[in-house]
C-alpha cells in the first residue's frame, strides 16, 4: 500500500500532504524492485543449494527409463521360464521315465501362492500392472525352481537305488555261451516230454553237458538249495525287489552254495545235471517276479546284444528239444 507523507507547516499550523516528485517515486520503486530481486534470488539459491529437487521433466525421463528396464526384465524372466520348462520336460520325459518314477503333476509344479492380497502394495502404484506381473513371474520362477531342485534330489536318490536294483535284477544267462549246446527250450505252452500232454513250461531249458558251471544271474541270497519234487536238485535265489530265480535238475548234491548265503551275479552256484523229472542233462531256469513266473528271455539284457537276443529267441521257440 502506498504511504502518504505529511509535513507540518508552522505558518498555517496544519499538516500538509506532500507529494513525492518523479525522482523520489522512481527511487522507491527501484528500492522495492531490488528488494524483490534479492529476496527472490536468495530464495532460489537456498532452494537450489539445500533442496535441489529434480525437475518434473527429469523425473518423467527417469520413470520412462525404469519402465523400459522393467519391460526388459519381464521379457528376460519369460526366457528364464522357457529354459526352466525345458528342464522340467526333460525331468518328466527322460530322467523320470528312465528311473521308472511318476512325472510331477502340473498341479504340484504350478501351485500358486494363494491369497489375493499378496500384491496389494504394488497395486497402489502407477504402472501397477507391469510391477505385479513382473513380481508374479519372479515368484513363480522361484517356486518352480525350488520344486525342480527337489525333483532332482529325488532323482539322484532313485538313481543310486536303481544301481542297487540293477545289480539285483536277473540280467545274464545262467550258463556261459560257450557251454551252451545247440538247443534250448523256451517259456510257454508245449508238449510235456514225460507225460506227453500240453502243459505250461514255466522256465527256459539250456541244453548242456553234465557238470557245466551254473551261475547266479543277479546278486541275492540263497533261499534254498535242496531236492524238490519234479525239479530234482534245485537252487532258488531271492534277489530282493520282488525277484527270484530258480535253477533245477542240478548235479546230485553238488551244490556250491547253501541256504542263507549271499551270492553275486556271475558267481558259480552249482553244476548242471539230470536230476528230477528230466530227459537229459540240462538246466531248467526260471525267473519269478513278485510271485509270478515270467519269460527269462527278457532277463539276459546284460550279455545279449540284438543278434544274440534273436538267436536266443529262435533257440527258445518250441522247435527246440524239450527236457523239462
Ligand atoms: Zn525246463
Amino acid at each position: 500500500m502506498r504511504k502518504n507523507y505529511y509535513i507540518f507547516n508552522p505558518d498555517t499550523r496544519t499538516y500538509e500532504r506532500v507529494y513525492p516528485n518523479l525522482a523520489q517515486r522512481f527511487l522507491t520503486a527501484l528500492r522495492r524492485a531490488l528488494l524483490f530481486i534479492i529476496f527472490g534470488a536468495g530464495s532460489f539459491l537456498v532452494f537450489h543449494i539445500f533442496v535441489d529437487k529434480p525437475s518434473v521433466e527429469q523425473l518423467e525421463n527417469e520413470n520412462s527409463q525404469i519402465l523400459a528396464q522393467y519391460e526388459i526384465l519381464s521379457k528376460r524372466l519369460d526366457n528364464a521360464m522357457l529354459v526352466l520348462q525345458d528342464i522340467q520336460q526333460r525331468d518328466d520325459n527322460l530322467y523320470r521315465v528312465m528311473l521308472d518314477a511318476e512325472p510331477i503333476s502340473a498341479d504340484v509344479r504350478n501351485a500358486g501362492y494363494g491369497g489375493t492380497n499378496r500384491y496389494d502394495e504394488l497395486l497402489k502404484m502407477d504402472n501397477s500392472e507391469l510391477l505385479v506381473e513382473t513380481t508374479q513371474k519372479i515368484d513363480l520362477l522361484e517356486k518352480q525352481l525350488y520344486m525342480q531342485i527337489k525333483s532332482f534330489d529325488e532323482i539322484v536318490a532313485l538313481d543310486k537305488d536303481s544301481k542297487t536294483r540293477l545289480r539285483h535284477t536277473p540280467a545274464i544267462q545262467p550258463i556261459a555261451n560257450r557251454d551252451l549246446k545247440r538247443t534250448a527250450s523256451g517259456y510257454g505252452y508245449r508238449i510235456d516230454p514225460v507225460y506227453n500232454v500240453r502243459t505250461f513250461h514255466k522256465g527256459m531249458d539250456f541244453s548242456c553237458d553234465k557238470k557245466t558251471p551254473i551261475y547266479a544271474t543277479a546278486d541275492g541270497v540263497v533261499e534254498s538249495a535242496k531236492w524238490m519234487s519234479g525239479y530234482g536238485y534245485t537252487v532258488i535265489i531271492d534277489h530282493g525287489y520282488g525277484y527270484k530265480t530258480l535253477y533245477a535238475h542240478l548235479l546230485d548234491k553238488k551244490f556250491l552254495v547253501k541256504k542263507g548265503q549271499k551270492v553275486v551275479r556271475g558267481e558259480q552256484i552249482a553244476l548242471s545235471g539230470n536230476s528230477g523229472k528230466s530227459t537229459g542233462p540240462h538246466l531248467h531256469y526260471e525267473v519269478i517276479v513278485k510271485g509270478n513266473h515270467v519269460n527269462p528271455i527278457n532277463y539276459y539284457f546284460m550279455d545279449l546284444d540284438a543278434d544274440g537276443y534273436d538267436q536266443m529267441l529262435q533257440m527258445a521257440e518250441n522247435h527246440g528239444k524239450i527236457y523239462d
